[in-house]
């Protein structure tokens, strides 16, 4: 059952690896497919030297196992509801990759001020709101982590900010699957610790709106013209 999407999701489980985004369990990537309306996730716990494709959990949008002898990751809840809000997005991924965790930690949102930036992601990478003691007491906490993330994109295009940091938490990124999740992810952490050494140079480092506009555009959009046609 759907096993081109468990392999996908298994060898993007291990580029997150290779990436350098994650130690020990740490980390999580997932890939819907939209036409049976499921998803598959990377199992919870489990050492990423020892895993293997079958180890796959594929669930329903309401988090039920549909496949699968493992428990799914225990942010699950958290993707679930990333699916079900942002339509056109086949693939999410979560880190604690050091230098955007450490704009969480500061709450800070991560300022567009370079083209690699503007390359990939529209606006600056939002830092979401501290969630409320009901959020993280209740016994809906990853689903809650779900819901600050939306709230947090109510006015902003999750397709041209394919990225988000929670609070004092980590990075989430998404993708058309999970590999361009992936690359997003790894890209959020590389602008994330230029950004960082940029700010520690000159706190008030800022960019044109027209070099936003022109770096996002070339490679996005119906005006595209970077790279093959
Ligand atoms: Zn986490």
């Amino acid at each position: 059952m759907l096993q081109e999407l468990k392999e996908d999701v298994f060898r993007a489980n291990i580029e997150l690896v290779k990436h350098g985004l994650v130690i020990f369990t740490w980390g999580n990537v997932s890939a819907i497919c939209r036409s049976q309306g499921l998803v598959v996730i990377k199992p919870s716990g489990v050492s990423y030297d020892t895993m293997t494709a079958n180890d796959m959990v594929i669930i329903d949008l309401d988090g039920k196992i549909v496949d699968g002898k493992l428990k799914p990751s225990s942010d699950t809840p958290t993707h679930l509801a990333l699916y079900k809000a942002f339509p056109n997005i086949g693939g999410v991924v979560h880190t604690h990759s050091t230098y955007a965790t450490a704009w969480a930690q500061a709450g800070r949102d991560i300022p567009n001020i370079g083209t690699t930036h503007s390359d990939y992601f529209k606006e600056a990478i939002p830092c979401t709101r501290a969630m409320t003691q009901d959020e993280i007491m209740g016994n809906a906490y990853e689903l809650e982590t779900g819901n600050v993330i939306i709230e947090t994109f109510r006015e902003m295009n999750p397709d041209y900010t394919p990225g988000v940091i929670v609070n004092n938490h980590g990075p989430f990124t998404w993708g058309k699957d999970a590999f361009d999740a992936i690359h997003n992810s790894v890209v959020l952490e590389q602008i994330a610790k230029m950004a960082a050494i940029s700010m520690s140079v000159n706190p008030k480092s800022g960019m044109n709106k027209h070099l936003i506009e022109k770096h996002f555009s070339r490679k996005h959009g119906p005006n595209s013209y970077y790279g093959q046609k």
